[in-house]
C-alpha cells in the first residue's frame, strides 16, 4: 500500500497554511500532517493539531510555548518553541516534503535547512528565492531536494514546461490582476488607505502580499523568483496585466507556440499539483467556467505609477545581494503603510532609498545575506523616521 507522504507544513495558520491542510484532509491516505508551525497564532494552532493530529507543533514566538503546550497536554503531540526549534523540524528523518508557507524573510533559513537535509519542497513563500535563491539552488543541486511551486504564476509556467526541453524558451509571462488600484491615477493614490489596499479582487491572502499585490512589488518579487526557479535571465521574463486573473502565466516558445495555464483564482489548485506532483489527483475543486469570462484583457502595467516593478527588476539585473536589500526595505515599507506611518505612493522611495544606501555586495553567503538583510532594514526605518 501506498505511504502517506509526511508533511511539514510551515506557516500553518495562514492563508496558504490553512489551504495546505484543507487540501491533505482530502486525502487522507496520501498526505499526513506531520509538523505543523506558525508565529504566534497560538489559539489557531492548538485546534489545528487538536483536529489533524501532527507528531509535532512549533511556535516560534517563544513566549507562548505555555500556553500550547497547556492546550494540547492531553495529546501525543510534541511541542516545541523559537526559531531554531522550527527550522529543526523542517529537518527531520520522518519528514519527506516541507510545505513553505511562512511570510516574508524569516522564511528563507528553514528552508535552506530542510533543503540542505535533503527535503522536497512545495514553495509558496516567494521571499526565500527572493533573497537566498542562488544559495538555495546550490544546496538543492548537491542534495537533490527538489522545489515545487506554489505561487500560482510559477505553478502555471512549471506546468507549461513539464515535457519541453528548457532550450526552446523564448519568454515567459507573468500575469498579474493589477490589485485593487488597477487604472488609478497618481493622484488618487495619494490617499489611499491600507484598509482598502487589503481589498483585493480575486484572491484571499495574508496582508503582506496583499499590499505587495496593490503595489505590483508581488510581481517584482515572482520575476526574481522566476529567474531562480526556471534559470532564465531578465531579458526572457515580461509581465503583462490580467485583471481576471484566469490566465495563471504563459510560455512563449521559440516556434511561435504559446502555452498557458489556466484555472479559476484558487490557490488550492496549485498547493494539489505542488503536493501530488508528478501526479495530478482528482479534485472537487472549482472547475473554471469559460462562460463567465466573456473578455479577457491585457495590458502594460504602469510602471511611472507601480514604481516597485521597475526597482524590482533593476534589483534582479543586478544580482548580488540587491534583492535581498529590496526586499527587506519593502518589508519595512509594507509594515510601515500597514500601520498608517507611510502613504501608498513612498512605499517605492523607502525601496529606493534603501537600494542606494545599503552596500552592494556580488558574491553571497548566508551571512552576507544577513548583514545586508539587517542593514536594508535599518536605512529604511531612517528613511521612514525622516520623512513622516
Ligand atoms: P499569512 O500572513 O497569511 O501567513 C503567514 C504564516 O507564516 C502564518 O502561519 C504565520 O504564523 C507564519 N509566520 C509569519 N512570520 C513568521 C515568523 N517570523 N516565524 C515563524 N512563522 C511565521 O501569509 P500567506 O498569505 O499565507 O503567504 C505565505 C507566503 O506565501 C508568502 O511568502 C506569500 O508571498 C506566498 N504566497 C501567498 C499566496 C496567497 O494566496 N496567500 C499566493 C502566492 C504566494
Ligand atoms: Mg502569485
Amino acid at each position: 500500500m501506498l505511504k502517506p507522504k509526511r508533511i511539514a507544513i510551515l506557516g500553518s495558520t495562514g492563508s496558504i497554511g490553512t489551504q495546505v491542510l484543507d487540501i491533505i484532509s482530502r486525502y487522507p491516505g496520501r498526505f499526513r500532517p506531520e509538523v505543523l508551525t506558525c508565529k504566534s497564532s497560538a489559539d489557531l494552532l492548538i485546534e489545528q493539531a487538536r483536529r489533524y493530529k501532527p507528531a509535532r507543533v512549533v511556535i516560534a514566538n517563544k513566549s507562548l510555548y505555555a500556553r500550547v503546550k497547556d492546550g494540547l497536554k492531553d495529546l501525543p503531540v510534541e511541542v516545541m518553541a523559537g526559531n531554531e526549534e522550527l527550522e529543526y523540524a523542517a529537518t527531520l528523518d520522518e519528514i519527506d516534503m516541507v510545505v513553505a508557507a511562512m511570510v516574508g524573510y524569516a522564511g528563507m533559513k528553514p528552508v535552506l535547512a530542510a533543503v540542505k537535509a535533503g527535503k522536497n519542497i512545495a514553495l509558496a513563500n516567494k521571499e526565500t528565492l527572493v533573497v537566498a535563491g542562488e544559495l538555495i539552488l546550490k544546496e538543492a543541486s548537491k542534495t537533490g531536494s527538489k522545489i515545487v511551486p506554489i505561487d500560482s504564476e510559477h505553478s502555471a509556467i512549471f506546468q507549461c514546461l513539464e515535457g519541453e526541453n528548457k532550450k526552446s524558451v523564448e519568454k515567459i509571462v507573468l500575469t498579474a490582476s493589477g490589485g485593487p488600484f488597477l487604472g488609478y491615477s497618481y493622484e488618487q493614490l495619494q490617499n489611499v488607505t491600507a484598509a482598502e489596499a487589503l481589498k483585493h479582487p480575486n484572491w484571499d491572502m495574508g496582508d503582506k502580499i496583499t499590499i505587495d499585490s496593490a503595489t505590483l512589488m508581488n510581481k517584482g518579487l515572482e520575476a526574481i523568483e522566476a529567474k531562480w526557479l526556471f534559470n532564465l535571465p531578465p531579458e526572457k521574463i515580461e509581465v503583462v496585466i490580467h485583471p481576471q486573473s484566469v490566465i495563471h502565466s504563459l510560455v512563449y516558445f521559440y516556434d511561435g507556440s504559446v502555452k498557458a495555464q489556466m484555472g479559476v483564482p484558487d490557490m488550492r489548485i496549485p498547493i494539489l499539483y505542488a503536493l501530488s506532483y508528478p501526479e495530478r489527483l482528482q479534485s472537487d475543486l472549482p472547475r473554471l467556467d469559460l462562460y463567465k469570462y466573456e473578455n479577457l484583457t491585457f495590458k502594460e502595467p504602469d510602471r511611472k505609477i507601480f514604481r516597485n516593478l521597475p526597482l524590482a527588476f533593476e534589483a534582479l539585473k543586478t544580482g548580488g545581494n540587491m534583492p535581498c536589500i529590496l526586499n527587506a526595505a519593502n518589508e519595512v515599507a509594507v509594515h510601515g503603510f500597514l500601520e498608517g506611518k507611510t502613504g501608498f505612493l513612498q512605499m517605492p522611495d523607502v525601496v529606493e532609498h534603501a537600494m542606494s544606501k545599503t552596500p552592494f555586495v556580488a558574491d553571497i553567503t548566508l551571512e552576507i545575506l544577513e548583514a545586508s538583510d539587517y542593514e536594508s532594514r535599518e536605512r529604511a526605518k531612517d528613511y521612514l523616521n525622516q520623512k513622516f
